[in-house]
């Protein structure tokens, strides 16, 4: 018998996994042949401990520690910059007010981004505080936390049916039957399926699709060093990745859970509002494709026992910040589960609860 059953290999599953086994005996199922195969393959991996709701934030900056030092750090210098054209003011302050951001004189902004357009940008913001998380390697180390501990970490495995024993959870993955005293719910945007599934109330997520370009380094430069640039309206970001610029039209549109790809149009919507900011015509698409970031019905995470059942645990609603929230949001789930005093705040804590939706 299983104590600890996770349903999902992303950064969601793997790091409740590494959390939980070393307090019972653990086992986690992934559907695809590889861990991080859904969002967490997908993502930007940017840290932005500013960005998000409150209790992002408390989650993120209570993570900061482990993403900068643990297991020799995941974390390495990008720094975010913020761009808003001339007629942009009321936007670029509020913009600013959100992330916590400086104004910096543009000439500083166009030295350290020359593609920047100075005939239709108006106003920059900059702060360093911004990282790019290794987040296939911080995937790979906490399942090895997870197997350090004795836990198993199997992929390849489709969930298909949940049922209630009496001492626990009968779960059907490729015809064989596991048990397990509680379930682990990360199944990213699949948590209501699998909750359907347990005879669980499903909470109401929904999967937005959030889509990325990659391009050739505009212009030739060596964007290495070039921070992530954000629009005013947070409608476009760009950011550098291995000598490539990516691009995204930060699109938010709800669909179904599955297996997401970007949509020509709403890229080339998003590469035109990025386009109006530089002074680089985007001639070649090298790549592109898209994620499903999926939010509860109030966008916080959901973390710890349903409503329903204290032996069906959410670990949920990751959103946008999966990565930058995951240490502190797993340490959360062990903490409620152990039953050991959390390092976050009260009104963290409530806004967390999968009791708010009782
Ligand atoms: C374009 C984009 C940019 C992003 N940028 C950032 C960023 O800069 N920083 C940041 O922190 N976050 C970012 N995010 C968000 C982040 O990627 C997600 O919050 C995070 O990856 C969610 O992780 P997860 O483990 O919950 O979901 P997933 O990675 O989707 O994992 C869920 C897993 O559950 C598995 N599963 C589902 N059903 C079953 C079943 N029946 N049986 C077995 N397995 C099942 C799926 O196969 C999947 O692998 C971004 C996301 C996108 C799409």
């Amino acid at each position: 018998m299983n104590d600890f059953l996770v349903i999902g290999g992303g950064i969601a599953g793997t790091s409740a996994a590494a959390r939980l086994a070393p307090l019972g005996k653990t086992l986690l199922l992934e559907r695809e042949p590889a861990l991080g195969y859904h969002a967490s393959g997908r993502s930007a991996a940017l840290f932005e401990a500013n960005y998000g709701l409150d209790s992002t934030v408390a989650l993120s900056r209570a993570s900061a520690d482990f993403h900068a030092n643990a297991q020799g750090g995941f974390l390495s210098p990008r720094g975010l910059m913020l761009v808003a054209k001339a007629d942009d003011a009321a936007a670029f302050e509020a913009a600013c007010l959100d992330l916590n951001m400086d104004p910096i004189p543009l000439s500083r902004a166009f030295d350290m981004v020359p593609i920047l357009n100075p005939d239709m940008i108006g106003y920059t913001a900059y702060h360093e505080e911004a990282y790019d998380i290794d987040t296939d390697r911080e995937i790979q180390v906490f399942a090895s936390i997870a197997r350090d501990h004795g836990g198993a970490v199997i992929t390849g495995q489709d969930v298909t049916a949940i049922r209630r024993a009496h001492s626990g959870w009968i779960v059907t993955s490729n015809g064989t039957d596991h048990e397990a005293r509680s379930i682990v719910n990360a199944a990213g945007a699949w948590v209501d399926e699998i909750a359907r599934m347990a005879g669980i109330k499903p909470l109401g997520f929904t999967p937005l699709r959030r889509s990325m370009a990659r391009l050739p380094a505009p212009g030739g430069h060596d964007v290495s060093r070039w921070p992530m640039l954000i629009g005013a309206h947070e409608d476009w970001y760009a950011k550098p990745d291995a000598g490539k610029f990516l691009v995204s039209p930060a699109d938010e549109d709800p669909q179904e859970p599955h297996d997401a790809w970007a949509d020509d149009m709403v890229l080339a919507e998003g590469l035109a509002r990025y386009e109006e900011h530089v002074t680089t015509p985007v001639t070649r698409v090298e790549s592109n494709w898209a994620g499903l970031r999926t939010f509860s019905p109030d966008r916080n995470l959901v973390i710890g026992p349903a409503s329903d059942d204290p032996f069906f645990l959410w670990c949920a609603g990751q959103g946008g910040y999966g990565f930058q929230t995951a240490p502190a949001a797993s340490r959360l789930l062990a903490d409620v589960v152990s039953g050991r005093p959390s390092e976050l705040d009260a009104t963290t804590l409530a806004a967390l609860n999968p009791q708010r939706f009782a």
